[in-house]
């Protein structure tokens, strides 16, 4: 290895699988200022052009999509079918969505005006993309996420600066190579390899005009607290610790076989994955039987032809820290109910079985913290309020999902969890809707990335404000004043707004009194 590169390994063999070269600070800053000077022109196009010049990416997918899967497997660990299926295909579902509806989002919006008083301003507002974006982002989906901010960031008129995690370089370059593909002009975009310590402070001090960060709270905090220095603005995409609800009518088959999904895939290692499962009483038992099955069933390992469910953790450190909240709820009272077998340590892989955990509570790191990792910890409740109380009872708020065959109740169950996406009957896939908007509420993150909430992130409003009256002299506010001026703004205040005809009326003539002022000099 070159001292100058930063090596790759796949998790699932331990073997070096390709270099990344990496950049100094200076190479950010330099790559900044050629983006300032390409994005001036690029933001003059229209979104139409733009679209059309970005196709080359969309080609580059369809061409590599095996390619890029199987790399994704190889550096990420998990399984080709889960790089397919929640990578790839979301890629290019999202870029269609953008090429589609990006025109319409960011066309000007025409504003009439919000009082008779003011009948004669007309206002548009514009969105202005800032201008140089930088987006960093982390490992556990190291296309798809990265992937579609690039695409919106560059559909709506910035130039793009991307950080990918240094354990998934290679599928981060997967990315460049696609828009080098298309062709785009020098400088527009740029892949900066700088490691995580540095990147943060250099984005910043090198005046990034925002910054979309996908990642752990722990690094969303201290961002927050460096942009504050330049009040560079930021959105960011933080950790979860997901619940998911079963009511006493949920289909437990589907409820069980959605929990061990979107609590396995990718082996746990999901922001809006399910962590925490709250049962009601009812169905506990019959509930856990049918999880207990599946996850006993699941085939763990590398994946050579298909047949595996479950790949390789992607990084060591990761590996440790889930066994580290296994043990902790295992002393604190918690069994383990369910456990998949797991290749055996020589086989140098960071593997992990699929465990189910039940005797769990408030006071364990699985239920307070993010796992990130194949542990599925349930628990059961009295009914449905306590089962809300839990969920809510957690720092985070990224996603959860309520399972009922009654859509209505389960609705009104969904809006009283304090998270930004809640899902009914499934979990964690809308990551993969263009459409829907992603983010949380409390230490999950601040703003929203997808659909046209995130689009419009990608720039910010302008207003331009017309005035049909533009011929007259003056405004009716403006100087000299006198005592006359106050009484008819006072007579327009009443017209306009008393509570009452009789309180009304009188404010017309002191308000036609000073009308002629508009057309008087001086
Ligand atoms: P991380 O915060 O360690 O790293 C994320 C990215 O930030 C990486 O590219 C890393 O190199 C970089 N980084 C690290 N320290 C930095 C710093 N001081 N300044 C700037 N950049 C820095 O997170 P991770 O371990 O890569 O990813 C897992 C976390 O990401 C989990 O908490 C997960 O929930 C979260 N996540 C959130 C979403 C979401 O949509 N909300 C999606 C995926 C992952």
């Amino acid at each position: 290895m070159k001292n100058i590169d930063t090596e790759s390994r796949n998790p699932a063999t331990g073997d070096v699988i390709g270099y990344s070269p990496k950049n100094s600070v200076a190479d950010l800053k330099e790559a900044i200022r050629k983006a300032r000077t390409a994005q001036e022109a690029w933001a003059a196009l229209p979104v139409k052009e733009r679209t059309r010049a970005l196709s080359g990416i969309r080609s580059h997918l369809m061409e590599n999509a095996e390619k890029i899967a199987a790399l994704i497997s190889a550096e990420n660990g998990k399984t080709r079918i889960d790089a397919l299926a929640t990578e790839v295909l979301p890629a290019v579902m999202a870029f269609d969505y953008y090429a589609s509806h990006a025109k319409r989002f960011l066309k000007p919006a025409l504003l009439p005006p919000g009082s008779l008083l003011l009948a004669n301003k007309w206002s548009r507002i514009f969105r202005v993309p800032y201008g140089v974006i930088g987006i960093i982002s982390p490992w556990n989906y190291p296309f798809a996420i990265p992937f579609s901010e690039v695409v919106m960031g560059l559909v709506s008129g910035n130039a793009v600066i991307l950080k990918t995690a240094t354990s998934t370089q290679l599928t981060g370059r997967q990315i460049e190579a696609g828009v080098r593909a298309a062709g785009l002009p020098e400088g527009l975009f740029s892949f900066i390899n700088i490691a995580g310590d540095t990147a943060g402070d250099a984005f910043i001090e090198c005046g990034i005009d925002k910054l979309f960060f996908t990642g752990s709270t722990q690094v969303g905090k201290k961002l927050m607290a460096k942009a504050a220095e330049t009040l560079t603005p930021l959105n960011l995409e933080l950790g979860g610790n997901d619940a998911m609800l079963v009511c006493e009518d949920a289909d437990l088959e589907r409820a069980s076989s959605g929990a061990v999904w979107a609590g396995l895939e990718n082996c746990g290692q999901n922001c809006a994955g399910v962590e925490r499962i709250y049962v009601h009483q009812s169905v506990y038992g019959p509930f856990l039987e049918r999880l207990k099955a599946k996850v006993e069933a699941f085939r763990v390992g590398q994946d050579r032809d298909y047949n595996v469910d479950m790949g390789a953790m992607t990084t060591k450190s990761q590996t440790a820290k889930v066994r580290d909240h296994l043990e902790d709820a295992l002393k604190k009272g918690a069994a383990i109910v369910a456990q998949s077998h797991c290749p055996p340590p020589e086989s140098r892989g960071n593997f992990l079985p699929a465990t189910v955990i039940a005797s769990v509570n408030h006071d364990m790191l699985v239920m307070r913290e993010e796992t990130f990792g194949p542990v599925l910890a349930v628990m059961k409740v009295r009914d449905m309020e306590e089962a809300i109380s839990l969920a809510n009872d957690s720092m985070y708020g990224l996603t959860g999902s309520v399972w009922s065959r009654n859509a209505g109740r389960a609705e009104q169950i969904a809006r009283r969890i304090r998270a930004g996406v809640i899902t009914i009957n499934d979990h964690l896939m809308s990551h993969g809707m263009a459409e829907t908007p992603w983010g949380g509420f409390k230490a999950s993150g601040i703003g929203r990335t997808h659909g046209k909430i995130g689009l419009l992130e990608m720039t910010q409003p302008q207003v331009v404000v017309h005035d049909l009256l533009g011929f007259a002299r003056k405004n009716l506010w403006w100087h000299p004043y006198n005592e006359a001026l106050y009484r008819g703004l006072l007579g327009a205040m009443r017209l306009f707004y008393g509570p009452k005809l009789r309180f009304r009326l009188p404010g017309i003539w002191p308000l036609l009194k000073i009308l002629p002022r508009i057309f008087r000099a001086g």
